[in-house]
Order: structure tokens, then sequence, then C-alpha cells
């Protein structure tokens, strides 16, 4: 979120999600998220952390707070290279890669991360391709990111695409697996599966209907 945009709404309380901070501290280890003493060391280990909208010291402080429009919608955790820099000096031992991963995986599922950035849209694509080809194609792959994100970009990488091709270090043929219906069922059957559960494990629902 641009600066100018982080200081245009007041947050009433009303407007914050009590349960999100359980929700994300129900990964496992999560729960440690309650003892973020707000030291900052996530913040300057991180090697992205000046390309973030938010630091990884604030997308915990406003995950416990119950900023969950905020965090689900904000480009840090897609930013996230996932060094394990944080989580390896985080003295309070906060898995916050782990909570990178899970901000990730609900945002997708809520379908409220930020729109036409290229990481969330080729996650979900590579996803789709495996699930229904049982491999991923790049060519394929690339050509629904452009159109998805930036269709002009399409056209700027036409050529290295005709250059990758005829040096056949890209394949224009869709290529599958055996068997792919299989592993297709596979994957509808963990996309059902809840992203995560509560503390006395009863799945907590997180699919599109959950809000
Ligand atoms: S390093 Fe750990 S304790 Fe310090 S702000 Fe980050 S998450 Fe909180
Ligand atoms: S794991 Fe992600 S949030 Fe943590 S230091 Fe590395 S890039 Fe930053």
């Amino acid at each position: 979120m641009p600066d100018w945009q982080k200081w245009r709404k007041i947050k009433y309380e009303a407007e914050l999600d009590p349960g999100f901070a359980d929700k994300i501290a129900s990964i496992p280890g999560g729960e440690k998220l309650f003892k973020c003493i707000q030291c900052g060391t996530c913040s300057g280990m991180c090697p992205l952390s000046p390309d973030m909208d938010y630091t990884p010291r604030q997308i915990i402080a406003m995950i416990r707070a119950g900023f969950k429009k905020e965090v689900l919608s904000s480009h840090t955790c897609w930013l996230c290279a996932s060094c394990y820099a944080c989580t390896v000096e985080c003295p309070k031992e906060i898995k916050i890669t782990d909570i990178m991963y899970a901000a990730k995986r609900l945002a997708i599922q809520e379908k409220v991360y930020p729109k036409r950035f290229a990481i969330p849209v080729l996650a979900r694509e590579f996803f789709n391709g495996v699930k229904r080809q049982g491999r991923s194609n790049e060519s394929f792959l690339l050509t629904r990111l452009y159109l998805k994100t930036n269709p002009l970009q399409l056209f700027k990488q036409a050529f290295l695409g005709l250059q990758l091709f005829y040096r056949g270090r890209m394949s224009l043929k869709l290529e599958s697996i055996e068997h792919k219906n299989e592993l297709k069922a596979l994957l509808n059957s963990l996309e059902k599966e809840p992203l995560m559960k509560s503390k006395t494990g009863t799945p907590v629902a997180t699919g599109e209907g959950a809000r």
C-alpha cells in the first residue's frame, strides 16, 4: 500500500477481526506469535523489508491486533523470500516465515491478495497448471501470468520466448503426465482441507464461504 494511503483512513475497533490472530496462531508453533516483544530484529534482518509495504515486525503487530484485511492484501508476505533470517534471529523463536506462508494461503483462499501483483497470480497459475496437466508448462504458465497481470509485457517478452523456443529451451507443446486425473483428485482434496485448526482441533473454516 502506498504511504499516502496508510493515513487516509481511520481504523475503528469494530472493523478489526478479533479472531484473526488465533487463526494464524493455529499453525504448528504459531502460538509463539503472542510472545512478540516488538524488538524489530526481524525487520532489521529481512533483506526485503525496505521493499515491503509493512515490515515483518509490523505484520506481527497487525496480526495480533486483528488487522486482517490490511495483512492479507499487503505485498509483504508475497515479497518474503523464505530466507528464514528473521525466524533464526527472533529472540522469542517466533516462526515468522511460516506466518508469512499462512497469510499467503489465507489470502489466496479468501481471494484478497493484491490484484494484478505477479507473485500470487504466478503461485495460483502454477498450481492450476500442475493440477490440470500434472506438470508445469513454462510457456503456457508465462502466457497466462502476463495476460492476467501485464498483457503489454507479453509482447515485450515475445522475442525472448521465440529465441528460447528456437534453442530448444522452451516448448510450445502442452506436456502432461500419465494418470493426471489421479493427481487432480488428490490436489482437489487438498484444496478442500481447512487451512488451519483451532486450538481444540476443530477445523477453522477459511474457504470462500468462511467470511
Ligand atoms: S524479532 Fe521476534 S520478537 Fe522481535 S519483533 Fe520480530 S517477531 Fe517480534
Ligand atoms: S523469511 Fe521472509 S520475512 Fe523473514 S527475513 Fe527472509 S524475506 Fe524477510
